[in-house]
């Protein structure tokens, strides 16, 4: 066992005491050199000396996305702008992109904590890994390539897109671990096997898939389809990036590196911290960051946290897969719809791909759900009877599990849009209305 991977399998007690330490140094730190946090610690009426224990962190201010916004874009570092030495945005679909530094020391960690999610889905330094996240300012190329490089694999910093050259490289380069959206890997598996090849047949034997939500049933698909193993990776940019949480072998949730990000689960209305176990929105603290350190953030994401020790034999706490995320619920006719939930109900049934879009729609005050699915070409070749039935299958079951009537509309293979990078499964139309 190296290193690494007994940090992963430290004794919780060592593990709380190092936390608190951690946790005591970022408070001081944020009220004496961030005036954001001097202002929200002193309108909450607390200062560093009152974290005495972790549950005390539950006084303290929370961080949301529009407070970073509000200091675009060097409003909360905690050091000198001199001691940045690499700067990364979110894509800011609206408004101003959100931006994260990094200092030196930073980066050594987040190059830590993605070695150490290459290493639990059993990455080695003799893999060579092939980088399909984004470079630039996106923090899923550079992440996970610093990860690897710090493994010691070899890295093909190939970036996303690119479809056949993916595939060209990982035939002719013998790439043995693929990382990029699972959306995206679901593409190449479609586009491998219109030209013949078959990964089995390759040496791609591990593939590390995040940035965006995808069910267990998912990632069975992908392993069953590819003969790789799959991991759920993950992350966001402003806690670091890729390498926040991850897969072990058990699949049973994702540890999170606690000894640098340190969780909690949130009631979304209330605010109130919920006991493990329980579902809410996880937010998370940087205890280790220097350049940006952020405090209670709010993900939006929807999880549970276990404490109870893996299987794998890590004592790092697991955070349940996310499904779904607060703001990212749909309301139609009153139901709630995640499209995860969606996701769950298609894979299962002979007949679909793994490409859908939920489109939403309003005529004369009443919501309409409409769901394009993918479906094998056989299925469009066969008569027109089978078509009939499988709408109908697909329709009923929608009804049956998630309460809802939709329109079922079956589209040929390759028609929905692909990604490179996050897949865009819902097209909500009523907000321009
Ligand atoms: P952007 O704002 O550009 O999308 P990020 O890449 O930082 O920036 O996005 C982080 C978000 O992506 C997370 O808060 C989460 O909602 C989603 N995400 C990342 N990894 C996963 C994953 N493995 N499973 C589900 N959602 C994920
Ligand atoms: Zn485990």
């Amino acid at each position: 066992m190296n290193d690494l991977t007994l940090k992963d399998c430290v004794d919780r007690k060592a593990l709380s005491r190092i936390q608190l330490e951690r946790l005591q140094q970022t408070v001081t730190r944020l009220y004496e050199k961030v005036p954001f946090y001097t202002k929200a610690f002193d309108e909450k009426g607390v200062k560093p000396r009152d974290l005495k224990t972790l549950a005390d962190l539950a006084k303290f201010p929370c961080t949301v996305k529009t407070d970073l916004r509000d200091h675009y874009p060097f409003g909360l570092l905690s050091v000198p702008q001199n001691d940045i030495v690499r700067i990364h945005a979110s894509s800011g679909t609206t408004g101003k992109p959100t931006v994260v530094c990094y200092t030196r020391e930073d980066l050594s960690i987040w190059a830590e904590t993605m070695c150490r999610t290459l290493q639990m889905g059993g990455a080695t330094e003799d893999d060579m890994v092939q980088v399909g996240y984004g470079y630039g300012l996106f923090t899923g190329g550079l992440g996970v390539h610093y990860g690897a490089e710090r493994l010691g694999c070899s890295v093909v910093p190939m970036g996303g897109g690119s479809t056949e050259k993916q595939l060209m490289l990982i035939r002719d380069f013998g790439t043995t671990v693929i990382c990029c959206t699972p959306s995206f890997f679901v593409h190449l598996i479609e586009e491998a096997e219109k030209i013949g090849l078959d990964f089995r047949d390759t040496k791609l034997r591990i593939g590390f898939f995040g940035a965006e939500p995808w069910t267990e049933e998912m990632r069975q698909l992908i392993q069953e389809k590819s003969g790789i193993r799959a991991y759920d990776i993950f992350g966001l940019s402003e806690i670091m990036g890729p390498g926040v949480s991850s897969d072990c072998e058990c699949h049973c949730g994702l540890h999170i590196f606690e000894d640098h990000y340190y969780p909690e689960i949130l009631d979304p209305n209330t605010d109130e911290v919920l006991p493990p176990g329980e579902e809410g929105e996880i937010v998370f603290t940087t205890i280790t960051k220097k350049g940006m350190p952020l405090l209670r953030y709010r993900t939006h994401d929807i999880s549970r946290l276990h404490y109870e020790q893996c299987k794998c034999g890590r004592t790092l706490v697991r955070m349940e897969k996310i499904r779904r995320r607060s703001d990212d619920m749909l309301i139609i006719r009153g139901v709630n719809l995640f499209p995860s939930q969606v996701e769950s109900v298609l894979l299962p049934i002979k007949g679909t791909v793994p490409h859908y879009q939920l489109v939403v729609t309003r005529t004369k005050a009443m919501d309409e759900l409409e769901i394009k699915v993918e479906v094998t070409p056989d299925v469009f070749s066969d008569e027109v009877r089978s078509l009939e039935v499988l709408r109908n299958k697909i329709a009923f079951e929608i009804k049956q599990i998630i309460g809802l009537s939709a329109k079922i509309t079956l589209v040929e293979p390759g028609t929905l849009e692909r990604s490179a990078g996050k897949a865009k499964r819902v097209l909500d139309l009523r907000k321009q209305a």
